[in-house]
């Protein structure tokens, strides 16, 4: 149905102002390629893929015909105990994917899972390898893990963390982002690898072999594009194997091209040991996300168990068949179009486009970190987030769509932009700054 609904009450919306939202709806009915269309026909430019998630464009056929094959073939396997062909086909693709070394993948049904299955692996792993007194995670400051609540253990927001019981044990680095010093910085900025000292120091207070895994996104998205500074995560690399402890990526938003290679990891030239996706995975077509591991942490966990389960964790949806055909059509996709190539071929071009925002009213500080960008703005009226929203809302009803995230807005079109699409978000972005200024 693409007509606007009688009654919004019923839907309670997440991460959202569901009073505010209902008194002035913007809803979103129908996709294809680079543009959404509202229920009343306003066509929109997708200036953030959907939600980082639709990196091939909307409603590419190739996928969709593949979930319309499946669900007319399976719809449903469980994969306990048993399993379907798509589910191990897809696992192999994102295996060829994956740096060296991380060749075993655990499908679930989202970043949030993704993550919190991560944390169950570190833990499983260190007491099969006779180290059960690894128990503490750290996390860092700023940082977005999903919901669940290991995610917002090691996570950083102040709400998810302060609202809810919160595992015990975690520590946090600081976060990477300072204005003062980064201000329009161009890729990676040169200030603040040696905040990657602070791992040492937390170690000495925790304890190093008490530690099971450090977690970090490669770029923080969600708390506004926190590009890592030069030399930060290689010394995070360095400390974590040093000491024995796990290092994980989470790549639910860095994944599947974002940064012109399959993963940060090989944009960084650093591997971890575990990688967790989502989002890009199925180009956001059927919800899925997956924990890649390296060898050593599989091999331990499985090859190591007395014959049975080795694992006891899973969710009823882990690999489902809808959502495993959407990933192997969508991989292929990024394959045959060569798509994450094409994003590091635009790069450059995105990164003077976006620049072009340096100096427009209220904006302290523009950033891009391979094909993703972030503009922050300068409080208005002493209130937190109201510039940003009415930038939002401005792109919004003027036919581009951005990501809000307080006074930042942040974005990271879909890698089939053109150029041309490309000066057009941020010319329409511009408009919008200068508008609500
Ligand atoms: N991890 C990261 C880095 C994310 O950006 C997100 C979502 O944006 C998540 C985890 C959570 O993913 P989901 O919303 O699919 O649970």
């Amino acid at each position: 149905m693409t007509t606007m609904p009688n009654d919004l009450s019923a839907f309670w919306m997440p991460f959202t102002d569901n009073r505010g939202f209902k008194a002035e709806p913007r809803l979103l009915a129908r996709a294809a390629g680079m543009h959404y269309w509202t229920p009343d026909g306003r066509q929109l430019l997708d200036g953030t893929a959907g939600l980082w998630c639709v990196n091939a464009g909307h409603c590419r056929p190739q996928i969709v015909d593949a979930i319309a094959q499946a669900a007319g073939q399976l719809d449903f396997a469980p994969t306990f105990q048993l399993g379907h062909p798509d589910v191990f086909r897809l696992a192999s693709l994102v295996a060829d994917l994956t740096p060296e070394g991380i060749d075993h993948v655990f499908f679930v049904n989202s970043g949030s899972e993704a993550v919190d299955t991560a944390l169950k692996i570190a833990f499983a792993y260190h007491r099969a390898n006779g180290q059960g007194e690894r128990v503490k995670l750290i996390g860092r400051a700023r940082a977005y893990h999903g919901v669940n609540f290991g995610g917002i253990s090691v996570g950083g927001i102040g709400p998810n963390r302060k609202l809810y019981p919160v595992l015990a044990g975690v520590d946090h680095l600081p976060h990477t982002l300072n204005i003062a010093e980064q201000a329009f910085s161009r890729g990676q900025p040169a200030w603040g690898g040696h905040l990657a000292d602070e791992l040492e120091a937390i170690l000495q207070v925790q304890g190093p072999d008490t530690v099971a895994a450090v977690i970090v996104e490669p770029m923080a998205g969600s708390t506004g594009v926190l590009p890592p500074p030069v030399g930060y995560l290689e010394k995070l690399r360095a400390i974590t194997a040093k000491y024995g402890i796990l290092l994980i990526f989470d790549e639910v938003i860095t994944g599947f091209g974002r940064l012109g290679t399959p993963f940060a990891a090989q944009a960084l030239g650093i591997t971890p040991d575990m990688i967790t996706m989502a989002k890009g995975l199925t180009n956001g077509a059927v919800p899925m996300g997956a924990v890649a591991s390296a060898n050593f942490i599989h091999d331990t966990i499985v090859n190591g168990a007395a014959p049975g389960i080795e694992f006891f964790h899973g969710y009823t949806y882990s690999g489902h068949p809808l959502a495993a055909a959407a990933g192997v059509a969508t991989l292929g996709l990024y394959r045959e179009e060569k798509l994450f190539e094409r994003a590091a071929g635009l790069i450059p071009y995105w990164q003077e486009a976006v620049h072009r925002l340096d100096g427009f009213p209220g904006v302290i500080d523009v950033r891009n970190f391979g094909f993703i960008a972030a503009v922050e703005f300068a409080l208005r009226d002493g209130a937190p987030g109201a510039r940003g929203k009415a930038v939002f809302h401005r792109s919004f009803d003027d036919g581009l769509l951005t990501r809000m995230s307080g006074d930042i807005i942040a974005l990271s079109p879909p890698l089939i932009a053109s150029e041309a699409q490309i000066d057009e978000i941020v010319d329409r972005l511009g408009a919008a700054i200068t508008a609500t200024a």
